[in-house]
């Protein structure tokens, strides 16, 4: 079976360098599936898991937000924080969804409330990805 190079990279260094069969990502349309050959193009990515289907299985990676860049031989992920799913710390994300959700329980501005918003998201990203859910 043909394979597609991924690349995710984020601000603290380089995440995976590998290839695999299928690459599926959350973009801010919709899942995408990326196949070798696919059209080249750039997306957005929402906080979610990365799939890369391999011979051997899938591996999963929780990604919190970036970009998605598709040549027809490569897709780079740039994300803003990015985990192997075997290196998620889950107490950790467990942590930081009981802050998320006390904060989005206690009364407060715009701000912080989109802020908590967005870690509870991540929190739960990390979990699911950590436990093979998504
Ligand atoms: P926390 O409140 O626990 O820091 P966060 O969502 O605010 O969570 P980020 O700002 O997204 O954390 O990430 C900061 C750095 O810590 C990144 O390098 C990210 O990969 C890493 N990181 C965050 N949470 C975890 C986790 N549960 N397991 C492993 N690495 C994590």
């Amino acid at each position: 079976m043909s394979t597609i190079k991924v690349n995710i990279v984020t601000p603290d260094g380089p995440v995976y360098d590998s290839e695999a069969n299928m690459v599926i990502a959350v973009t801010s349309t919709g899942e995408l599936g990326v196949l070798p050959g696919h059209i080249p193009m750039v997306a957005p990515l929402e906080i979610g898991a990365v799939r890369l289907n391999k011979d051997n299985g899938t591996e999963r990676i929780a990604v919190s937000g970036g970009f998605l860049e598709v040549r027809p031989d490569k897709v780079t992920i740039l994300a803003q924080a990015a985990e192997l799913a075997e290196d998620i710390d889950t107490e950790r994300a467990i942590e930081a969804r009981k802050r998320a959700e006390s904060r989005l329980q206690a009364k407060q501005d715009d701000t912080d409330f989109k802020r908590a918003e967005l870690s509870l998201k991540r929190a739960m990203n990390r979990l699911n990805v950590a436990k093979g859910n998504i």
